[in-house]
C-alpha cells in the first residue's frame, strides 16, 4: 500500500447489488429488457456495448436518477427501487466532469457534502483527504477552467470518494481525454478500487480498460445482457459472434 494512502480505510464488507427483471420505456421506446445482474460487494463491473444499448440508462436506474419501469433494484440485499438517488449509498462520476466553473476545486469537491449540512470541519477533513488520494492537494485553490483534462476528471472523482459511497459508479469517465492520460487515469482507478475495496461499476466502450479493470464483464446489446463473465472467459469463449467481436476475440 502506497503512503499515501495509509490513512485510507478500506470497505469491509462493501455493498453487493442485484437487478431483477430491470425494465424501462421512454414513452413507448423500450431501452432496457429485464434485465437480471448479480454483482458482489467489492467486484469491479464494467458494462460495454455499443452506443445507444442502454449502458447509461442502467447506470442511472440503478443510482436512482431515472425510475424503473418495473422490476427491481437491490443494493445490499435491501429494494431501494422506490429509494431517492441521496438515500443509495451511491456517487456517480460523469463523462463530461460536471464541475462548477465559477468554484475552486475545494469548494467543488465539497458542496454536495455542504449542501447535506455537514460541518465545515467535516467537508474540509474529507475534501483535504481526497485530494491527498488523487494527488490534487496544490490545486485545491484553482478553478475547474485552470486544470488539465486528468485534473478535471480526478476533481469529478474526488466529488464521488468524499461522499463515502458504498458504490461508486463511472459513466465513460476517460473518453474525454487524450490516450496517455487514459492509460495513467485508468492505472489509478484500479488503484482505487484496490485501496478502497468499493464496488465500482464503469461504463466504457475501451476494450483496454474493460479487459484490464474487470472482474466481470457485463455485455449489452439493445437493452439486453448478450453474457456476463470474466474478460478472460469472454475472451476465451464468447457466446456468440457479437460478443466476440466486442471483447476483441479472435474467435
Ligand atoms: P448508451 O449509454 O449505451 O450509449 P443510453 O443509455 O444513453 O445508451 O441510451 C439507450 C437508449 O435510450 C437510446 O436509444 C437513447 O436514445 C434512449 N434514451 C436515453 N435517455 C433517454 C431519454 N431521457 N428520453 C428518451 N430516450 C432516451
Ligand atoms: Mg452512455
Amino acid at each position: 500500500m502506497s503512503e499515501q494512502l495509509a490513512t485510507l480505510t478500506p470497505q469491509r464488507n462493501p455493498s453487493g447489488l442485484s437487478l431483477r427483471r430491470v425494465s424501462k420505456a421512454f414513452g413507448a421506446v423500450q431501452v432496457i429488457h429485464d434485465v437480471d445482474l448479480e454483482i458482489e460487494g467489492g467486484e469491479f463491473v464494467v458494462f460495454v456495448g455499443p452506443s445507444g444499448c442502454g449502458k447509461s440508462t442502467l447506470l442511472r436506474l440503478i443510482a436512482g436518477l431515472e425510475e424503473v419501469t418495473s422490476g427491481d433494484v437491490m443494493i445490499a440485499g435491501t429494494d431501494v427501487t422506490d429509494e431517492d438517488p441521496s438515500d443509495r449509498g451511491i456517487a456517480m462520476v460523469f463523462q463530461t466532469y460536471a464541475l462548477y466553473p465559477h468554484m475552486s476545486v475545494e469548494q467543488n469537491m465539497g458542496f454536495g457534502l455542504k449542501v447535506a449540512g455537514r460541518s465545515k470541519a467535516e467537508v474540509e477533513s474529507k475534501v483535504r483527504h481526497a485530494a491527498e488520494i488523487l494527488k490534487l492537494t496544490d490545486y485545491l485553490d484553482r478553478r475547474p477552467g485552470q486544470l488539465s483534462g486528468g485534473q478535471r476528471q480526478r476533481v469529478a472523482i474526488g466529488r464521488a470518494i468524499v461522499r463515502d459511497p458504498e458504490i461508486f459508479l463511472f459513466d465513460e469517465p476517460l473518453s474525454n481525454l487524450d490516450a496517455e492520460l487514459r492509460v495513467g487515469m485508468r492505472i489509478e482507478i484500479a488503484r482505487l478500487h484496490r485501496e478502497l475495496g468499493n464496488t465500482m461499476i464503469y461504463v466504457t466502450h475501451d476494450q483496454t480498460e474493460a479487459m484490464t479493470l474487470a472482474d466481470k464483464i457485463v455485455v449489452l446489446r439493445d437493452g439486453y445482457i448478450e453474457q456476463v463473465g470474466s474478460p478472460a472467459a469472454l475472451y476465451d469463449d464468447p457466446d456468440n459472434v457479437f460478443v466476440g467481436g466486442f471483447i476483441g476475440s479472435p474467435k
